[in-house]
């Protein structure tokens, strides 16, 4: 990679995943035991239900995990519900906030987004808040404004490198095959690092941005060595420890 900050892989499992996928995470955790642990981070989010186990499997190996979304209040009457807390509490160190299917599916505003990684501080976890435009936006040459205003409404100020960092998700390229030239990724992340510059100052310089959305072995080189760019959120690819750590090796 071209930066100085240490590149972060992270992988979303989304909803799937049993416990018969363990062996595939074990794998995971078994080849970042040698030289690739130096290079680059590993994160893995999988379902709430798996969160216990792979906490209890990573312990001392290095590899992170975390968990998709979190609940703003520590608890309470919340049905169905984790919180930072609990998610702490079960081992994780993670958590992936405003990610754009929770954005779409389950209406979470800009507002909502910055109190769940605020709770994420509470509670010592590194928040990884999700930005990023649809088709429309971006044939609407709208794609900066939207994303600047997700910046500005979801960021928390106590924001620092070590508790957050930035993914930056075109939504018209996830699960979808398409992913936005270089030119494009790169004009979009130099624009957030320049977003976070006029809010964080120099702190902002140590903020990782990861790019998210169709990311695969065979585009990952490319894209990973991107200006600006400090890694992946990986969803599909993710699930296979041989595609992942691919991945992560090109980082
Ligand atoms: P994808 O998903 O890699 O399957 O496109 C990325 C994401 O949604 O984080």
């Amino acid at each position: 990679p071209t930066s100085k900050r240490k590149p972060l892989i992270a992988g979303n499992w989304k909803m799937n995943g049993l416990g018969s996928s363990a062996p595939e995470f074990v794998t995971v955790i078994g080849a970042y035991m040698g030289p690739m642990r130096h290079a680059v981070d590993l994160m893995v989010f999988p379902p709430a239900t798996l969160l216990t186990s792979f906490a209890t499997a990573t312990r001392g190996a290095g590899v992170l995990v975390g968990a998709q979304d979190c609940h703003p209040e520590p608890n309470g009457p919340y049905t169905g519900d984790i919180s930072a807390e609990m998610i702490a509490d079960a081992g994780g160190k993670a958590v992936i906030v405003g990610h754009s299917e929770r954005r779409a599916d389950h209406s979470e505003t800009d507002a909502l987004i910055r109190s769940k990684a605020e709770a994420a501080f509470r509670a010592g976890l590194v928040a990884i808040v999700c930005v990023g435009e649809t088709a429309d936006e971006r044939e609407q040459k709208r794609a900066a404004a939207v994303v600047g205003e997700q910046l500005q409404g979801s960021l928390p100020d106590a924001a620092k490198a070590e508790n957050l960092v930035v993914a930056y998700e075109p939504v018209w390229a996830i699960g979808s095959g398409l992913t936005p030239t270089i030119a494009e990724v790169e004009e979009m992340h130099g624009f957030i690092r320049a977003e976070l510059a006029k809010r964080f100052g120099a702190e902002s310089d140590k903020f990782r941005i990861l790019y998210g959305g169709s990311v695969k072995p065979a585009n990952a080189a490319e894209i990973l060595t991107a200006a600006d760019v400090d890694g992946a959120l990986v969803g599909g690819a993710s699930l296979k420890a041989a595609d992942f750590l691919a991945i992560a090796k090109a980082a």
